[in-house]
């Protein structure tokens, strides 16, 4: 499967091109933070290469997953807390959500045997 390339959305470059001047996507040297907002004194525009580094579901690995929409509180019902950051595709939350009928707190009535 090929990677999908992208040109940098603010300066139009190409993967492995150097970044304009205040690109926003440039990132520092030297903190490794975004250039144009980090806190160093000395900014080095034009030092990395633009690399676009895909969004993955955490879960099939599928890249670019279509984002949608999740009602208010689902998320979190559903959602594992270490899987909360991560990005899921669509058919993966499904999956969650079928393992997690209640969510993912609530526990199997199994253990009332005392
Ligand atoms: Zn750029
Ligand atoms: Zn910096
Ligand atoms: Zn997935």
């Amino acid at each position: 499967m090929k990677r999908k390339t992208w040109s940098c959305h603010d300066c139009g470059v190409k993967e492995g091109e150097l970044h304009q001047e205040g690109c926003d996507m440039e990132t520092c040297v030297d903190c490794g933070g975004q250039l144009i907002s980090c806190d160093c004194e000395v900014k080095k525009f034009g030092e990395i290469p633009y690399l676009l580094i895909p969004n993955l579901c955490r879960l099939c690995g599928k890249q670019w997953p279509d984002m949608f929409g999740i009602p208010d509180g689902e998320w979190d019902n559903f959602v594992l807390p270490e899987l909360k950051l991560e990005v899921l595709c669509r058919e993966c939350y499904k999956e969650v959500k079928a393992i997690f009928p209640k969510g993912w707190r609530s526990k199997k009535k199994s253990r009332q045997s005392n």
